[in-house]
């Protein structure tokens, strides 16, 4: 058993909070590749970013180079309601599992959107809020980049609208409700309100909607309305940047105890918390100076690392928005009705995309029902009803553990813990009834929507 020098807890105080976010970028000696005009099929300068994005997180989307920006002091002191967040020692887990492995979880979900997603939710509203606009378009699928940022919009008085994808309106009207406690319209997406709307309901009378849909809704709304722009929760440069405070604090908590992680574990959507979390290890890593295993897990249901392809395609499915380069499905895959632990998004951070495709990191896909048995595991022995989509890295980060138990290995193992579960109590009331089931891609679904990549000219 573990002689528990180290405290379950490593908490820090608020002077140990960074100061700047760190811009993994700047360290790539590959950079991501740029985001394309799907028109021209030239990459996006500045210019034609600012109509959809603003300036300064404009600025920040296409900084390659800058190793830290500051993080401005309104940001700082809301990160202080919620922030520095703990680096938990998993003892309980490590005993239930007999395994000689150390396990450590950053732990993002103290705060009532219940996610990390407000790391960047309350940047990008501060710099909307900054810029003299009036709101913010995004849209959202389970809720919580949605909550987030309803949330950091109720800060500094700003309107907030989001395209909620239509069948998490209708299963989780609770998250639909915090959002509009905050202030926030929500629109079940795709919606009669805009054209791209009315066009995918002709063309698929009775959808029930997906993330890219809800996402061109959005920014039909914030390019048409003056003084909106539209906001993205995952997936771009300036996301991963604002969430580096994940890997940030999780760095200085580990190296007060003279910490080295062997394994460092984080569940991938559009790649933000990973993105975050990795970010300073990766950045040794990338200067030659540590090397670590990071390893992003995915559901085996949306597998881009795994089984997507490395390509330019778009970010949406009504393809409005710019190309990006990354691992994808395809943007016309839609995961199967029978998926519930989130990270559903068909591609992936540009960034991330890079870094895998260079070998900087690894990528396992996990099937639900073991997400689910992780989670209920964890739960039962940490304390804490872990987010179906955090139960990814749970999953991969127990099987690490096991592994060493097998090899009598001491690993020192680090995940990210992204969010609390208690909105996605039906998929765990599915799971409890035993009719959660797996459903994986065949190669054909998958080779059908990577059929419809756009063309995009060889750079
Ligand atoms: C949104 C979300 C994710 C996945 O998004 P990333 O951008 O890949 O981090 C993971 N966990 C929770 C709790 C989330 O809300």
């Amino acid at each position: 058993m573990a002689d528990k020098t180290i405290p379950y807890k490593i908490y820090l105080s608020e002077e140990d909070m960074p100061k700047a976010w760190y811009n993994l970028r700047s360290d790539m000696k590959n950079k991501p590749a740029p985001l394309l005009n799907p028109g021209t099929g030239k990459p996006l300068t500045a210019e034609e970013l600012s109509p959809i994005f603003c300036e300064e997180l404009v600025a920040q989307e296409l900084d390659d180079t800058t190793p830290f920006i500051e993080i401005p002091e309104e940001i700082r002191n809301f990160y202080k309601m919620f922030r520095p967040s703990p680096l938990v020692r998993a003892y309980c887990l490590e005993e239930k599992l007999g395994t000689p492995a150390k396990i450590y979880y950053k732990f993002e979900g103290n705060n009532t959107s219940g996610s990390h997603k407000l790391n960047s939710a309350i940047a990008q509203a501060y710099y909307a809020k900054k810029q003299g606009l009036k709101g913010v378009t995004t849209e959202t699928g389970a809720g919580q980049w949605g909550t987030a940022l309803s949330m950091a919009c109720s800060y500094f008085g700003l309107d907030c609208k989001v395209y909620m994808v239509k069948v998490s309106y209708e299963q989780k009207p609770f998250r639909r409700e915090v959002m509009r406690t905050y202030g926030a319209s929500v629109v079940p997406s795709p919606s009669e309100t805009t054209e791209v709307g009315r066009k995918i309901l002709a063309e698929f009378p009775g959808t029930t909607g997906s993330l890219g849909c809800a996402i061109s809704e959005a920014v039909e709304v914030a390019t048409k309305n003056p003084g909106y722009r539209y906001v993205l929760g995952s997936v771009l440069n300036q996301v991963l940047l604002h969430q580096s405070v994940i890997g940030l604090e999780t760095k200085t908590a580990l190296d007060k105890y003279g910490i080295k992680p062997d394994i460092i574990i984080g569940c991938a959507g559009g790649g933000s918390n990973l993105g975050g979390l990795i970010a300073p290890f990766m950045g040794e890593k990338l200067r030659g100076e540590a090397d670590y295993r990071i390893i992003a897990v995915e559901p085996a249901s949306c597998p881009r690392f795994t089984r997507g392809t490395f390509a330019y395609d778009f970010c949406d499915t009504g393809m409005i928005c710019p190309l990006a380069k990354m691992y994808t499905l395809g943007s016309s895959f839609i995961p199967s009705a029978n998926h519930a632990g989130g990270l559903r998004f068909h591609g992936m951070s540009s960034t991330l995309s890079q870094l895998y495709h260079d070998g900087y990191m690894e990528a396992t896909s996990v099937e639900q029902t073991s997400v689910f048995e992780a989670a209920e595991m964890f739960a039962r022995v940490e304390g804490i009803l872990p987010a179906p989509e955090s139960s990814h890295a749970i999953r991969a980060a127990i099987d690490e553990a096991l592994k060493c138990k097998e090899t009598g290995e001491e690993k020192t193992i680090v995940f990210g813990l992204t969010g609390t579960g208690y909105f996605d109590l039906v998929a765990y009331q599915k799971f409890n009834d035993g009719e959660m089931t797996d459903y994986i891609p065949t190669d054909e679904e998958i080779a059908a929507s990577v059929a419809k990549l756009p063309k995009v000219p060889e750079m």
